[in-house]
C-alpha cells in the first residue's frame, strides 16, 4: 500500500515536471529557439528563478501573474502541467511499473506536445511525429524478439500501412481541406501503436468526437463550416481511449451487436 502511494505520487509529480518542460519546449519551438538556457518571462524577459518554476504551485502562489512585471501568465501553463501529471498517474495506475510504463511516458510526452501545438498553431511538428513512429516501431520490434512472436509487429506494420494509405487518399482527394499532411503522418504512429482491430476503435472515436465538437463550434458560431479545426487533438484522444479501453469496447460491441 505504501509502495503504491509512493509510486503513484512519484508518477504524478514526475508528470508535473515533464509538463513544465513541455511548456518550455512548446514555447521555444513556436518562436524557433533552441530549448536551452534558463526559462524567462515572455514579456519582460526576466530570467525565472526556481521558485517561479514549480509546476502548478508557482502559478497559484503568484496568482497567475509574473513576479517581476505582473503580466498575466497564460492558464495554458498550469493546465498542461496538471494534464501531464494526471495522465502519468492514470497510466501508472493502469499498467504499473513496467517497461510499458516508461514507453508510455515517452509516448504521452510527444502526444501532449502535439495536442497543444496543433491546437495553437495548426501544425504537428515533424520531430514529434517521427519520434512517435520510431518509438512504437522499436517497442514492437524489441518485444517481438524478446517473445519470439512476430504477430504484433506484422499486425502493427500492416495497420500502419493501411491507415496511412486511407488517410493519404482522403488527403489527396479532399486536396488537404479535410486535414493536414501532419495528420496523415500521425496515423502511421496510430497504426503501429494500436494495431488491428484497435486502430478502428481509435479512428471511430476520433471521427465521432471531431464531428460533435466541429458541429458544436459551428452552432456556437465560433467557427465557419469551411474554417480549419485542428484534427490531431481528436486523433490523440481516440488513440489513448482505444489503447486503454479498445479491447473492452470491442467485446462490448460484439456482445450487444449480435444478441
Ligand atoms: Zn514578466
Amino acid at each position: 500500500m505504501i509502495f503504491l502511494l509512493l509510486e503513484a505520487s512519484l508518477s504524478f509529480f514526475f508528470g508535473l515536471a515533464v509538463g513544465s518542460f513541455l511548456n518550455c519546449i512548446i514555447y521555444r519551438i513556436s518562436i524557433n529557439e533552441k530549448p536551452k538556457g534558463r526559462s524567462y518571462c515572455p514579456r519582460c524577459k526576466h530570467k525565472l528563478s526556481y521558485r517561479d518554476l514549480v509546476p502548478v504551485f508557482s502559478y497559484i502562489s503568484l496568482l497567475g501573474k509574473c513576479r517581476y512585471c505582473k503580466e498575466k501568465i497564460s492558464l495554458e501553463y498550469p493546465l498542461v502541467e496538471f494534464l501531464t501529471g494526471t495522465l502519468f498517474l492514470f497510466t501508472y495506475l493502469i499498467v504499473g511499473v513496467s517497461i510499458e510504463l516508461f514507453f508510455l511516458f515517452f509516448v504521452l510526452f510527444f502526444l501532449i506536445l502535439i495536442f497543444v501545438y496543433d491546437l495553437k498553431h495548426y501544425i504537428i511538428p515533424d520531430f514529434a511525429n517521427f519520434s512517435l513512429i520510431g518509438l512504437s516501431f522499436l517497442y514492437l520490434f524489441f518485444f517481438s524478439f524478446l517473445e519470439n512472436d512476430f504477430n504484433e509487429l506484422i499486425n502493427g506494420l500492416f495497420s500502419a500501412g493501411g491507415v496511412f494509405l486511407f488517410f493519404f487518399l482522403l488527403f489527396y482527394f479532399t486536396k488537404g481541406k479535410g486535414m493536414g499532411f501532419g495528420d496523415v503522418k500521425f496515423v502511421i504512429f496510430m497504426g503501429l501503436f494500436l494495431g488491428f482491430p484497435n486502430i478502428l476503435v481509435g479512428l471511430f472515436i476520433s471521427f465521432i468526437l471531431g464531428a460533435i465538437i466541429g458541429l458544436l463550434l459551428i452552432a456556437l458560431e465560433k467557427k465557419k463550416i469551411k474554417s480549419q479545426v485542428p484534427f490531431a487533438p481528436f486523433l490523440i484522444i481516440g488513440t489513448l481511449v482505444a489503447y486503454f479501453y479498445g479491447k473492452e469496447m470491442i467485446d462490448f460491441y460484439i456482445e450487444y451487436a449480435f444478441l
